[in-house]
């Protein structure tokens, strides 16, 4: 018997949901041709990763068939010290995606809600539903995050609110005081997760990652990442602060030791590398600018952010839109990233790159865009 001819009943099937999972589609790696000049399509830093973190690895290199610290003591020590926080309240993971799941698989279950933003990262989808709930898309104003829609969409079932601040694809934040207002007006059994992956590059007063709050409230986490300003996405480290009763379940459902050993060496030498650190966020200051000044000067609508990314939105055109520009681009080695899964069809999102990468990416729209 072929495998169609089997019934459904005959083969192993997965929980409710799971195949209404639409997968996560990564951000290309090749422009056309396997052609890459500059790949921009991931918000990665241009500046790889701190010669230390580098440093750090060959030390584990030696001690492969070793186990690593599962509870990587040593790399919450040092996030407690470098955030002032206390590390019983810190748990790592490979990468923030796996305490997003962690933070589903613990607190959703068949029946629950859980609320995310428009054009908020997919990540929460996949999670919510992989945990057998059910997502609840709350509609954003300008592109922002709407704390009214989402206080207006709580009902008796929500488990869950995540919020990016500032979010991915859009590059807006929330204020702190929006934030506060947000946590004020949840019931407090619903957990509110503040997805701060770009906390270090945001430079606005107003702003603040979630860590008094999560500091402060029972049902608060703030999840960070080591794959962005500290350039170690490729080893696959994240962490999430909050209260101890919330990291007392989540290392409970943490598979043993979810995180190697390479990425505990690098993270130390990364979060204690503070002079790294702020030449990172000082090129974004530099270049985040820069390429939002470049693109309108091209006509073209740019999002206010406050990431290591924009989002470009293109004419309704036939030839000039995103998908065409996105073509183009990869034709010549840059390549950019489609939210059209997003819900923003018409709008591509670069990564802030290096200063070769950023004025490449603006010639070749300009010519694009028959400018040149
Ligand atoms: N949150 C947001 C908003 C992100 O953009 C990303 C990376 N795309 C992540 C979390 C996850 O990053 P990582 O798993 O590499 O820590």
């Amino acid at each position: 018997m072929s495998e169609a001819d089997l019934t459904r009943s005959e083969r192993p099937q997965p929980r409710a949901g799971v195949m209404e999972i639409a997968a996560y589609v990564p951000g290309k790696s090749k422009g056309t041709h396997g052609k890459t000049l500059h790949k921009l399509s991931s918000n990665e830093t241009p500046l790889g990763a701190s010669p230390k973190a580098k440093a750090a690895i060959e030390t584990v290199a030696h001690n492969l068939e070793l186990y690593p610290d599962g509870a990587a003591n040593e790399l919450r020590d040092a996030i407690a010290e470098t955030y002032g926080l206390h590390p019983d309240r810190i748990i790592c993971g490979a990468g923030s995606d796996e305490i997003l799941s962690f933070l589903a698989y613990a607190y959703l279950g068949a029946g629950d809600e859980a609320i995310y933003s428009e054009h908020g990262f997919l990540i929460y989808d996949i999670a919510i539903r992989a945990a057998g709930a059910t997502p609840v898309v709350a509609p954003e104003t300008d592109l922002k995050t709407d704390v009214d829609a989402i206080l207006a969409r709580v009902s008796d079932k929500t488990k869950m609110v995540f919020i990016a601040n500032p979010n991915n694809p859009t590059g807006t934040y929330l204020p702190f005081e929006e934030v506060k207002r947000l946590h004020e007006g949840l019931p407090a059994h619903v957990l509110l997760v503040l997805d701060a992956a770009y906390g270090e590059y945001v430079r606005k007063n107003d702003y603040e990652s979630g860590i008094e709050l999560a500091a402060t409230s029972d049902n608060v986490v703030m999840t960070r990442t080591f794959s962005k300003v500290y350039g170690l996405a490729n080893l696959r480290i994240g962490w999430g602060f909050g209260p101890s009763h919330i990291i007392d379940a989540l290392n409970r459902i943490r598979g043993p030791f979810n995180v190697s050993g390479m990425a505990i060496a690098a993270g130390i030498a990364a979060v204690q590398d503070r002079e790294f650190l702020t030449r990172a966020v000082e090129h974004n200051d530099e270049w985040l600018p820069w390429v939002t000044a470049e693109l309108e000067k091209l006509g073209l609508k740019v999002t206010p952010s406050v990431g290591n990314f924009v989002l470009v939105h293109f004419p309704d055109e036939d030839g000039k839109r995103a998908a065409d520009a996105d073509a183009y681009l990869l034709q010549h080695g840059c390549v950019l990233r489609q939210v059209a899964n997003y819900g923003l069809p018409n709008a591509l999102r670069m990564t802030v790159g290096s200063e070769e990468a950023n004025r490449t990416v603006v010639e070749h729209l300009k010519t694009f865009l028959g400018q040149a």
